[in-house]
């Protein structure tokens, strides 16, 4: 049956109430999130509050990788796949002690740089990759780390992950959203992707976030997901996110 035409009173009415303001709509719209209402999860207000809630949370939130040169933060960032940065900051001192530039990396037999970095997990490729990039950065780029995602790209055992951290905290060129293990939980949890592949984490990540924030973003969700939405069990009572965030493995809720 077709729809019933809006009689002229019916319009009259419609035309003369007031349109809410700017102000009023992101309000309203947070409103009937935190009631759980009408969640659009990736509504600009939404995003904007969300930015602003971690930046209060989380003010100094930066890369826990201790290092004193891209190079060192490139070869920290590889170590760092799989395993805790404390355990990699605890093994970087002797490893830069004994290889202090990427020549002597390169210069270094395998098992010299496995036996110093065993404690981080899958040592034997690690070594494998921080050796062959250490080669490729004295060889193709005089020694220094570069400075550009597809040059980085090119070095053994680098992926975005590694190219966006160095990217952004040794460079501080925003060229991507680093995505690693509580990125993408934390993302997944708070509606921001549906994506599981890390490559298309950051692909709806950096469309949606706006790109000054890109690298304190990561940071302040890393942190975030250390101390409070830890995987197993999310500490959801002490979350500043809370009133804005719906995950169906939350452990308590207020709406
Ligand atoms: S409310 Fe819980 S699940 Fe949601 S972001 Fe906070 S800690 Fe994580």
């Amino acid at each position: 049956m077709p729809a019933k035409k809006a009689t002229k009173k019916q319009q009259r009415r419609t035309s003369s109430s007031p349109a809410p303001s700017k102000a009023q709509q992101p309000a309203r719209a947070l409103k009937a999130k935190a009631a759980g209402k009408s969640a659009n999860a990736t509504d600009p207000a939404r995003i904007a509050e969300i930015l602003r809630r971690l930046a209060a949370a989380y003010p100094n939130a930066e890369c826990a990788l201790h290092h004193r040169s891209a190079w060192e933060l490139l070869v920290a960032t590889i170590l760092s796949a799989q395993c805790t940065d404390a355990r990699v900051n605890m093994v970087t001192p002797s490893l830069f002690g004994k290889f202090p530039t990427p020549a002597a990396f390169a210069q270094a037999t395998l098992p010299a740089i496995e036996e110093e970095i065993r404690s981080t997990g899958f040592y034997r490729n690690k070594a494998k990759s921080v050796s062959g990039a250490a080669k490729k950065v004295v060889a193709e780029f005089s020694g220094k780390v570069p400075d550009t995602m597809d040059q980085l790209l090119t070095l053994p055992g680098v992926a975005r992950k590694t190219g966006n951290v160095v990217l952004g905290v040794a460079f501080q060129k925003a060229e991507g959203v680093v995505v690693d293990t509580h990125v993408l939980r934390l993302s997944r949890r708070l509606g921001l992707t549906r994506a599981e592949d890390p490559k298309r984490v950051e692909e709806d990540l950096m469309r949606m976030i706006p790109r000054e924030r890109w690298i304190s973003f990561s940071h302040e969700l890393i942190q975030h997901g250390r101390q409070i939405c830890i995987a197993r069990k999310p500490r959801c009572v002490d979350c500043p996110l809370e009133t804005l965030c719906n995950a169906p493995d939350k452990t308590w809720s207020s709406h």
